[in-house]
């Protein structure tokens, strides 16, 4: 593999410093992520998505059956490009898709009559989904969902429901798609990164889809916009901490938990 593939990666993924690891290893993270359904929900343990995960199979030897969304399938691919043992993959909440023998797909739906536009799950959404601006009604583009189930946290009022998504595809089809996945996250981040550097316009963030559409007004003032922002992050983290604590205790996450709760407190 060229290490080509890693050279455009997002500034998010500097800490892993895969380009200072040897071209084999950069290959089978490379592999291993082609193999990952990109959602990029964090339920492995890694808040920054399936790249990460990826590297710490390699880097730190971390079992290879933390995916939840791709269930055993991927477990299983991934033991067999790493010669390593089956492992029984860490199971989803979902039942399992007869179409696919993968647990089932969801896809997130906003009840719009209980939507007050607070446009708080915008930012939440990793694939730039939600479209809506302030103090109007959101709606969700299910084509583009991938049910991460990330934008539900932030949401204050409750009204993202998901819904299962059974559908027969390709192994073609799914890594064509995957990769269309990937892209659209890492322009996500890239695009936060630039609001987050733009001082002199600081804006909510907002998605792409909303931007295409020439709909790129919202009426929010700075300190709010990155209130919102700082908000929807520690809701995010928040939830996906609690989602690893309801399966096993761990002291650390505890404290973290605590932390984050003051710091979404002091937000107001
Ligand atoms: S899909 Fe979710 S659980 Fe699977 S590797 Fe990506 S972030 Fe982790
Ligand atoms: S709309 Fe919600 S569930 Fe769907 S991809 Fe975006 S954050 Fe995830
Ligand atoms: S967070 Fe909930 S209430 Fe706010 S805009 Fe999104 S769906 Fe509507």
């Amino acid at each position: 593999m060229s290490t080509r593939q890693f050279s455009d990666l997002p500034s998010l993924f500097n800490y892993l410093n895969i380009k200072d690891l040897s071209d084999h290893d950069q290959s089978l993270i490379y592999q291993i992520n082609q193999l990952l359904p990109q959602t990029q929900c964090g339920l492995c343990g890694h808040a920054d998505g399936c790249l990460p995960y990826a590297t710490a199979i390699i880097k730190d030897n971390e079992p290879h059956n933390k995916c939840v969304p791709s269930g055993q399938i991927v477990a299983n691919k991934i033991a067999t490009l790493l010669d390593r043992e089956i492992l029984a993959a860490v199971p989803s909440r979902w039942q399992t898709d007869p179409n696919t023998s993968r647990p089932m797909e969801v896809r997130a739906v906003i009840r719009e009559d209980d939507c007050i536009g607070c446009t708080k799950c915008i930012p939440a959404c990793p694939v730039d989904a939600i479209v809506g601006s302030g103090k109007q009604m959101h709606t969700i583009f299910t084509d583009l969902c991938t049910g991460c189930e990330l934008c539900l946290p932030p949401c204050p009022m409750d009204c993202i429901e998901l819904i299962p998504h059974p559908r027969a595809i390709s192994d073609t089809e799914r890594y064509a798609e995957q990769a269309d996945l990937q892209k659209r996250y890492y322009k996500h981040l890239e695009r936060i990164e630039q609001q987050v550097n733009d001082k002199t316009n600081a804006k909510p963030v907002i998605s792409m889809v909303q931007a295409k559409l020439n709909d790129i007004s919202v009426n929010i003032d700075e300190n709010q916009a990155k209130n919102t922002i700082e908000s929807a992050k520690l809701r995010t983290q928040l939830k996906k901490l609690e989602k690893q604590l309801s399966v096993k205790f761990d002291t650390t996450k505890q404290q973290q938990y605590d932390e984050l709760l003051q710091k979404l407190a002091k937000l107001g």
